[in-house]
């Protein structure tokens, strides 16, 4: 990869004095941890590492911390071992990043609250979002940071060769963008269980998660109850275009509205998930949601259901 002249590496830095937000938080004397409600999928994950790739190709890194110990899940090699190391480019494995750094990987995985961003400043020592820091020639540092108070986003720093087989890769389905061909779908489709579940099960289909799987089910016109191995041939095919169509969909959404900065928060276009109470976009009838434990499933009764209400997940239990 040719090494991008600092002129172009500016023209996609986040600037923390643009967002004086940020710089206000990190300044302030006790502030709240702030706290995100859009977990990053497959989409989101995407357009993060295609803006970071274009910022970063070619880019030295001149040292790596980690003020987030419990962030960083690997001991060997260590992190200033990306000291010095020219970044080859940024990917999405799954719903991970993988930042490629001559011969060794860094992987990250944003879980629900982390984010994976370029500043144009160094972090102050009181952001206590920090997890990893990489700093960047003049002056920049990508950032994973994560918001809220649970510590569940976490890197590793793998050598390039471990990475294919560490567990959190070698588990993975077939990403779910783009769609597998027609007989591999419904080849891993072919499991007795419901749909909702199945489709966010990242050893099944990687990529898919709580927000974008109500997208999907409501595009194919299926109950999130539906027992995947009793789909016939034109369900499937609905399903997998539905697939295509949300998660393409979204994509070319991120690629129209974000500029060279991915926000803390993703405009993510959903039409279903969270809409609980609002009318369904296609046929008019109320949206209705069923509350689990920590998420919320949302679907339209008339289109997918048969008409049947669910209002909470013991009634669910009785659908099949
Ligand atoms: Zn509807």
């Amino acid at each position: 990869m040719p090494v991008r002249s600092s002129a172009a590496m500016e023209i996609f830095i986040r600037s923390e004095r643009s967002h004086p937000s940020t710089a206000d938080r990190a300044q302030a004397q006790d502030p709240p941890l702030p706290t995100l409600d859009a977990v990053p999928e497959l989409p989101e994950v995407e357009i993060t590492a295609r803006r970071l790739d274009r910022a970063l190709s070619g880019a030295r890194i001149e040292s790596a911390l980690a003020p987030g110990l419990v962030a960083l899940k690997t001991f060997d090699p260590p992190l200033d071992a990306l000291a010095g190391r020219e970044i080859g480019g940024v990917r999405r494995i799954g719903k991970m990043l993988a930042v490629d750094a001559a011969g060794l990987t860094l992987l990250v995985h944003l879980m629900s609250a982390g984010r994976l961003q370029l500043f144009d400043s160094r972090s102050s020592l009181r952001d206590r979002t920090s997890r990893i820091l990489l700093r960047i020639a003049a002056g920049h540092e990508l950032r994973l940071r994560e918001f809220g108070t649970q510590q569940r986003a976490w890197a590793k720093l793998l050598r390039a060769e471990q990475v294919a087989i560490d567990e959190a890769v070698a588990g993975l389905g077939p990403d779910a963008y783009p769609v597998p061909p027609p007989d591999d779908f419904a080849r891993l489709l072919d499991q007795p269980r419901h749909l909702h579940p199945l489709l966010r099960d990242q050893h099944t289909i990687a990529g898919i998660g709580r927000s974008w799987v109500d997208e999907i089910l409501w595009l194919a016109r299926l109950s999130p109850f539906q027992r995947a191995s009793d789909l016939d041939s034109e369900a499937l095919d609905a399903l997998r275009a539905a697939c295509d169509e949300a998660l393409g969909g979204a994509l070319d959404h991120y690629e129209r509205v974000i500029g060279d900065t991915v926000p803390d928060k993703l405009p993510m276009p959903l039409r279903v998930h969270r809409r609980a109470g609002e009318e369904c976009p296609r046929c008019g009838a109320r949206i209705e949601a069923i509350h689990f434990k920590d998420y919320v499933m949302c679907y339209c009764p008339e289109e997918q259901t048969g008409g049947r209400v669910l209002k909470d997940r013991r009634l669910s239990r009785l659908l099949k």
